[in-house]
């Protein structure tokens, strides 16, 4: 017979988070750098109550419990604002990736049936284009000063909330009841739906704060790069708040990041390894200024070695390498040193920090072969990585859960290829898809790209598998190199690959460009890469 605790029956739930941070931090701040290049500012307590105002102003316009609510922004204490109201009201915030093509984003937002949308002001001659391919009740804009209106059932966010009242009872509802709807970044398929629920968020948002995972604390100022339509901000809108940290919002001000670190003294910045990578260079150069900067916190892609040890070697800024998935909320992994690692020589430890690293409390990984059978933690047999934990998606969005991508006995199946070491720190190989076939054996493009990163002249690179009469598939590098280049090239990239690869796993041929293409949260686009090969270079590609 069970025996039942006698606990309170507490309902986990979102407005703890902003409760709490009113309560207890309602001083600290948060930041905007809004679009006239000054930086807006506010106290939680304020954020508070214009959250309150916001869920008053949409009960009035009749969103209901369970109504989707998107967003068309970029970070800003506005966008925060609906984080927090949407879900307190039971509703389902669902941020859009302002970066995909408006066919895309129709499909995403007639499925999702959202009723209204809320529109940063300065996206709104993009999103017109939207707003023609999608059937929305309201529209309330934001920071808008095109003075365009989009059209007569567009309401200005200011004036939206201006009247409503800042009394409102958040009820403690179902822990179970959806709180968000993210869609994946597709960077290897279509988009899928991933609906959050108040209890997996606020489990993620504990879970997620942990010392040697984002270890924020109350003294540390947050910035994250990482778009907040990009797997909830990695969580760090909740996980900030919660913590009492200032927040600083970077707006679309791409150019002014290392200017805002500056003047608001960011102690810890996330964002995908290309921002890390662009921005390397001017914070090298600003060192001083940016001297409150010592966490990184990086993932969505491998971060490459090389920049690792810059940032840590010459900027003196720990980097914490992570591994997620927007149905994860979206933390998995997180790569901190053991104890036992410290007194390792630098480039050991910079090797370790290379991986993805450790599961998170909480999370539970494994690899297997393609038989489902279980693979040693030896750190060199490679596997399909399949997760769980109580913040991972047990099906998409309208879609019942298949093999494809769940297993029977419960687990996501990641798409991922990883080996794990005796110690647990997990290592992606390669996303499965992305792994090329060449005369029945197997190339990782992502070895090929990291070695090719520590040539002195390959400022960018990545490798892709082309179809081959011969060989089935054979792989060529897109590279960017730095402006003193020398003679040959590619030889030289041969030579350079050739110390650590098989002749076979060396690229056929190496295409230079200025910039390799991303995707709309800035990871390497494969796809617009195939494109480009085939288009300029009459070699069709794979997928
Ligand atoms: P998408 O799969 O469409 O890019 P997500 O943004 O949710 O959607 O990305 C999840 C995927 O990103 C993972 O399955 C993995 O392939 C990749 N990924 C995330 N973090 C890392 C990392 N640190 N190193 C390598 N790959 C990563």
């Amino acid at each position: 017979m069970i025996m039942f605790g006698t606990m309170m029956t507490y309902p986990l739930n979102i407005s703890q988070i902003i409760e709490h941070a009113n309560l207890i931090h309602g001083d600290k701040r948060v930041y905007t750098l809004l679009p006239n290049g000054k930086v807006h500012s506010y106290t939680y307590a304020e954020l508070y109550n214009r959250v309150k105002q916001l869920a008053n102003a949409m009960t009035a316009l009749g969103i209901c419990r369970g109504d989707r609510v998107a967003t068309y922004a970029a970070n800003t204490y506005q966008h925060l604002e609906f984080y927090y109201a949407v879900p307190l009201m039971g509703a389902v915030v669902h941020p859009l990736n302002i970066r995909l093509s408006p066919t895309q984003l129709s499909k995403i937002v007639n499925e999702a049936e959202d009723k209204l949308i809320f529109v940063d002001g300065q996206f709104s001659e993009q999103f017109a284009k939207l707003q023609q391919e999608i059937d929305c009740k309201h529209i309330v804009h934001f920071n808008n000063n095109s003075e365009h209106s989009l059209t007569e059932k567009t309401i200005h966010y200011e004036q939206f909330i201006a009247e409503a009242d800042s009394e409102y009872d958040f009820e403690i509802q179902d822990e179970n009841s959806a709180m968000a709807l993210c869609y994946t970044s597709g960077t290897d398929g279509k988009p899928k739906g991933v609906l959050y629920t108040h209890r997996s968020m606020c489990l993620h948002t504990l879970a997620a704060n942990q010392a040697d995972v984002f270890g924020i604390n109350e003294s540390d100022v947050v910035m994250p790069v990482v778009p907040m339509f990009h797997a909830m901000g990695w969580g760090l809108p909740y996980v900030s708040m919660f913590a009492g940290a200032d927040i600083v919002l970077h707006g679309n001000n791409n150019h002014r990041i290392v200017d805002l670190i500056a003047e608001t003294g960011v102690t810890v910045a996330a964002g995908v390894p290309t921002v890390w990578a662009k921005l390397y260079p001017e914070l090298q150069k600003r060192k001083r200024e940016i001297s409150s900067l010592h966490r990184l916190i990086v993932g969505g892609e491998p971060m490459p070695p090389t920049l690792i040890e810059g940032y840590e070697k010459e900027l003196g800024i720990e980097v914490r390498h992570a591994w997620g998935m927007t149905e994860m909320s979206p933390t998995g992994t997180f790569c901190t040193l053991r104890k036992t690692h410290q007194k390792l020589p630098d480039t050991e430890k910079w090797n370790i920090k290379a991986m993805q690293g450790r599961p998170i409390p909480g999370v539970q990984i494994r690899i297997v072969n393609e038989n489902s059978v279980e693979l040693p933690w030896d750190g060199k047999t490679i596997g399909e990585l399949q997760v769980r934990s109580p913040w991972t998606a047990g099906s998409y969005y309208k879609t019942k859960p298949s093999t494809e991508h769940f297993t029977e006995d419960g687990w996501l199946r990641t798409g991922d290829l990883a080996t794990i070491n005796k110690e647990g720190y997990m290592h992606i190989v390669d996303r499965v898809k992305a792994i090329i076939r060449s005369g029945g054996e197997s190339i990782s493009p992502t070895a090929i790209q990291r070695v090719l990163l520590t040539h002195s002249q390959v400022v960018e690179a990545t490798v892709i598998g082309v179809p081959n009469k011969k060989w089935g598939e054979r792989p060529i590098a897109v590279v960017v190199i730095s402006s003193d280049t020398v003679e040959n090239i590619s030889e030289v990239l041969k030579q350079h690959l050739a110390t650590e690869f098989p002749k076979f796993w060396i690229p056929d041929r190496f295409i230079i460009v200025d910039e390799i293409p991303k995707t709309g949260v800035g990871k390497i686009d494969k796809n617009a890469i195939k494109q480009l090969i085939a288009t300029e270079f009459n070699i069709s590609s794979k997928g």
